[in-house]
């Protein structure tokens, strides 16, 4: 093979590596983000979970305080119904105290099944709360990890760099300048094979005057339908 046409297989496949380098560094933002979302959902759920527990405590401390109304109520009536002589006073107390005493218990039946609530969400806390550290622990890993993954792809990319360019000094200007060129516009690949007369680049059939200068392999051989540069390939 003509050996520029070798310098510039190396030359691209280095520029080939730092190109997926770059892709790669660019996807890290993105997956810092996801894992820091997740992190955050998970604790916006724990959180969501002890605000509903302290919402249930406040109502339950309500309900404690209007049974405690009420029970003052009922001693106070109580006392009245004590210092009272006449006999329909004394009934219509009894029926007040009555009433007090349904709706203590109605309060006491509400209480009680908040406090069922309560239970039932203390221990859905308990769960969250380990699940969430189980998260964090898993997440701050993956965190370090990307950290880690970002600096090797930098130093890796700093190394194909230095490579590339003392690669890029050794090939001829010109033909370095066409390469460039084609790299940057094609997106894949500058210099291509041309496999049973067809350049695997744009898929298209050379001539036959184009392949037999390929396979003398004496210069540097431009496909006539892409422009991309031509390396002999499977025959
Ligand atoms: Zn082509």
């Amino acid at each position: 093979m003509h050996s520029e046409l070798e310098q510039l297989l190396i030359l691209q496949d280095r520029q080939q590596k730092i190109r997926q380098i770059q892709t790669e560094i660019r996807t890290l933002p993105l997956e810092r983000t996801h894992l820091e979302s997740q992190l955050a959902s998970s604790a916006a759920a724990l959180d969501a979970l002890k605000q509903k527990a302290r919402q249930l405590e406040v109502a339950r401390k309500n309900l404690e305080l209007d049974v405690g109304t009420r029970s003052e109520s009922i001693a106070r009536l109580k006392t009245q119904q004590y210092q009272t002589r006449k006999n329909d006073e004394f009934q219509a107390i009894g029926h007040e105290i009555e009433r007090y005493e349904n709706e203590i218990r109605k309060l006491e039946d509400e209480e009680l099944e908040l406090m069922i609530e309560a239970d039932k969400l203390k221990s859905e806390t308990e769960g969250a709360e380990k699940s969430t550290r189980a998260i964090k622990e898993t997440i701050s890993r993956q965190l370090t990890d990307l950290e880690a993954k970002s600096k090797a792809l930098d130093s890796q990319q700093q190394e194909l760099e230095k490579e590339r360019q003392a690669l890029a000094a050794e090939i001829d200007p010109d033909s370095l300048d066409q390469f460039e060129r084609l790299f940057n516009s094609k997106g894949d690949a500058a210099v291509v094979a041309v496999e049973h007369g067809v350049c695997t680049g744009c898929h298209m059939k050379v001539t036959t005057a184009t392949a037999s200068r390929v396979k003398a392999g004496k210069e540097i051989v431009s496909c006539e339908n892409c422009g991309r540069i031509l390396y002999l390939g499977a025959l």
